[in-house]
């Protein structure tokens, strides 16, 4: 059983989905949590969820894309909790489309709050973990930011821009003591994936050697996994939770 007692973790996007589970997965190993989406109350269901694991935990109303509000919110998870030793950078979004009809508003929506959020939570979270001379970021990313998908050129884009942003900030901080790896999952059901036709999810089902979609907990899993001391001789890796799709 992994242990993350005494540690502070950040989780971005925590109300639902993959988030969510996130949070949960944390929470049962003994770690505080601080829960960021865009409204507070949106996160009322998760913190009791995570307080029922016996964590002391906070919720914080903040739009990732935005500089400043990121800004205030980690002085306010500062203030409460004393320090951040692991930040998950999970809130994500889609906006699908063949290339020549995505609009330019579409084409940086996916952007803006897959790699540019990450990149405002990742340098609010590192300057304390700089002083601990420790800590932990795990980054949410995809198989698609691998591969690439037809209909996804914003989403792959973004997120294969995660995987440049993960093993660049894994040199830069390797010193300071702090990890930084990201996860690309396959294809989980949640609410992203929820409007799929079943004769896609069929079809991508037909592709997966595991023979199943990927629940939030699989994610989570590894998460936890890479957030604790055990994986601390881990940094700048992608790890593939995907059912074995992509290998
Ligand atoms: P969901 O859409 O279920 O949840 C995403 C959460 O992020 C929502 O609570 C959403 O809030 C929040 N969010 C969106 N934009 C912002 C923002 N600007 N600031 C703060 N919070 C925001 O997604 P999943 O759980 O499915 O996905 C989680 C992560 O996993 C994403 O990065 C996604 O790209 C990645 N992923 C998912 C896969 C899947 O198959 N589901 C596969 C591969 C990767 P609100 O509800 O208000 O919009």
């Amino acid at each position: 059983m992994l242990q993350l007692n005494g540690k502070v973790a950040v989780v971005t996007g925590a109300a639902r989905g993959i988030g969510r589970s996130i949070s949960l997965a944390l929470s049962t190993a003994g770690a505080d949590m601080a829960l960021i989406d865009l409204t507070a109350d949106s996160l009322q269901g998760v913190l009791e969820e995570v307080t029922a694991n016996g964590s002391q935990a906070s919720v914080h109303g903040c739009d990732i894309t935005d500089t400043d509000a990121v800004a205030a919110t980690f002085k306010e998870i500062l203030e409460q909790h004393d320090a951040v030793h692991i930040l998950v950078n999970n809130a994500g979004i889609t906006r699908d489309n063949l290339l020549m009809r995505l609009s330019p508003e579409d084409w940086e929506a996916p952007i803006r709050t897959n790699l540019t959020g990450a990149f405002n939570c990742t340098k609010a979270a590192v300057r304390p973990m700089m002083r601990q001379r420790s800590g932990r970021i795990i980054n949410i990313a995809s198989v698609v930011g691998l591969i690439g998908n037809a209909g996804q050129a914003n989403y792959a884009a973004s997120k294969a821009g995660l995987i440049g942003l993960t093993k660049s900030t894994a040199k830069e901080f390797g010193s300071r003591g702090i990890t930084v790896n990201a996860i690309a999952p396959g294809f989980i059901t949640t609410d992203m994936t929820a409007d799929l036709p079943e004769t896609v999810t069929q079809k991508l089902t037909e592709n997966i050697p595991l023979g199943r979609m990927g629940k939030p907990e699989d994610v989570a899993s590894a998460v936890a996994f890479l957030a604790s001391e055990e994986a601390g001789y881990i940094t700048g890796q992608t790890l593939l939770v995907d059912g074995g799709m992509v290998m």
